[in-house]
């Protein structure tokens, strides 16, 4: 017998909508909240496949009258990767979670079937990392914050600095992804398989096992339709334990930043190759100074985990982006004051702090108006790309942040913007202004016109175009077009384009 549940929904009036992080706004024609309906513990599963067809006829309502929809994670991108002249779905209420149980786990998954959760596209990273350490397990990896949704984080590629990790898609194992009203499909690689047949029946779903097309949807940023349900692998709970180091920026610490030989630098333990690196540069500062930090994976104890922050000042975890908006309208001739006296007051060495990875990338308070772009550099263009930067820089010495060198593993997602294997991203964390906006365009055009291979993160500052996408991803980005026009017809591809896949050239 069909189900008479439904989800709630409550369409909000058209209006201006405006990103997390305030960086822009756009009329919309309108949002919806969404929430599953509300049943008992042994109707989860029917509320959640209500909740499917519910999204479904949403779907079908918007596309009958021409208009565009998108799903909404936490609206933490700065970039227009979220945005939409049509509707949004805010997805954030959708946060079931639970474990998927050894009867769905195909004989041939090769890992540990006690690390495979299946998680709603709503819920946090924060939410994830708290249900997480109750299960005695953790997520491999995350940003430096913890507010974006699961899908939201995975749909641009965030990333953190686990250097031989990867990023948030990368410990994804299968997506629940619906395509259009009338349809919704299971994906998973057919390299790696991981559930049964019987699992994706009992989401009602079509069952597609390909690499390309699991590739392809895993940093899709909306446009291959709304991800209802991820398939995640933890493992079992670890601790981390960071220090911060101040560094002279000469050739042994530049060595380093494009090799990833790490004997040439004084850190805690010079014998074990760490789970974290990372190296602020202010490019203000008058000593040429930069900081390190580093973290070592420890076997979990519940003694040592740090489960409070320390108040005042930057944590082991946290990134510029919360922060550098206190500079705003700061008068440009003082921002390289200003930016130093924010380091000198709040960026302090430490050693020997510990806490699981949900303590140490936890909440980021967004203070200021601040954005950031990320670009994706092979590792052994790192230093290039740096001078690049710095020479940017030296023109007018006025860029209004600092930049930050993380390291990831290469991405299987087709459009990954860690494509390189490995991945320095360096990141230019600012004020949001004219002058950053200018600086970011000024390194851009320098990397090209010095050759420097780059990507861009999908969901930070950035001026993509078809012509850019295609010098970044070459054939994957022809696959990835044609994966997309074979899942969603024309008039699906339509109702999940937006005005950024329009500028981009990935609408059609
Ligand atoms: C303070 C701050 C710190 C940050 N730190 C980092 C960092 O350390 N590393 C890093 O890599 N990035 C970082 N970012 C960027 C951020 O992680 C990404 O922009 C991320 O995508 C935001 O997730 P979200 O849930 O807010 O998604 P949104 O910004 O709401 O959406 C992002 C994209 O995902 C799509 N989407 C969302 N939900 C779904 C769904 N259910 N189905 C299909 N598509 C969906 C949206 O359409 C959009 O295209 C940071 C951003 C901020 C504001």
């Amino acid at each position: 017998m069909a189900s008479k549940l439904k989800a709630r929904i409550v369409k909000k009036k058209p209006g201006k909508w405006t990103n997390k992080h305030e960086n822009f706004s756009i009329q919309i024609s309108g949002l919806y909240d969404i929430w599953n309906p509300s049943v008992s513990a042994n109707r989860q599963l029917e509320a959640y496949n209500a909740t499917t067809k519910s999204l479904q006829n949403l779907i079908g309502t918007v596309s009958k009258k021409g208009e565009r929809i998108r799903a909404l994670g936490s609206a933490w991108s700065i970039s227009r990767a979220a945005a939409t002249d049509g509707r949004l779905i805010n997805t954030k209420p959708l946060n079931r979670l639970f474990r998927v149980s050894d009867p769905s786990i195909s004989d041939s998954y090769t890992g540990d079937s006690k690390n495979l959760y299946f998680v709603q596209c709503g819920v946090s990273i924060g939410e994830l990392n708290r249900y997480l350490r109750l299960q005695g397990k953790s997520l491999k990896t995350s940003g430096a914050s913890n507010g974006q949704t699961i899908a939201g984080a995975l749909s641009t590629g965030t990333h953190g600095s686990a250097i031989d990790t990867g990023s948030v898609q990368d410990f994804v194992k299968g997506l629940h992804l619906i395509t259009g009203p009338n349809r919704h499909v299971w994906l998973e690689r057919a390299s790696d398989p991981v559930t049964t047949p019987g699992f994706a029946d009992r989401l009602e779903a079509e069952v597609i096992r390909d690499d390309n097309t699991f590739n392809a949807a895993l940093v899709s940023f909306g446009s291959f339709g709304i991800i209802h349900g991820v398939l995640i692998e933890t493992e079992d709970i670890y601790l981390l334990e960071a220090s911060r180091i101040k560094l002279p920026f000469n050739d042994d610490l530049k060595q380093v930043i494009h090799t990833l030989d790490f004997s040439r630098i004084p850190l805690p333990e010079p014998e074990n190759r760490p789970y974290h690196f990372e190296v602020v540069i202010n490019p203000h500062a008058a000593d040429d100074q930069a900081f390190s930090t580093v973290m070592y994976k420890r076997q979990y104890q519940e003694n040592n985990a740090e489960r409070r922050r320390a108040s005042g000042g930057f944590q082991p975890g946290d990134d510029f982006l919360g922060v550098i908006g206190t500079l705003l309208d700061i008068a440009p001739s003082a921002i390289p004051t200003a930016v130093n006296q924010l380091l000198a007051s709040q960026y302090r060495e430490y050693s020997g702090r510990t806490g699981t990875l949900g303590d140490i990338f936890s909440a980021t308070g967004i203070r200021g108006k601040a954005t950031g772009a990320a670009m994706g550099v092979p590792l052994e263009k790192t230093l290039q790309a740096l001078d690049a930067i710095l020479k940017v820089h030296n023109r007018s010495k006025n860029f209004p942040g600092v930049i930050a060198l993380r390291y990831v593993k290469k991405s299987d997602a087709l459009l990954a913007f860690t494509r390189y294997p490995p991945t320095c991203i360096i990141d230019l964390d600012a004020v949001d202004n004219q002058t950053a906006r200018n600086f970011f365009r000024g390194v851009w055009r320098e990397f090209e016109m010095q050759n420097i291979p780059y990507t861009l993160h999908w969901g930070k500052a950035n001026e993509l175009t078809s012509e850019n996408l295609q010098n970044m991803y070459a054939d994957d980005l022809d696959i990835w077009l044609n994966i997309r026009r074979s899942l969603l017809d024309e008039e699906n591809r339509f109702t999940f384009s937006s005005p950024f896949t329009d500028q981009c050239g990935l609408s059609e």
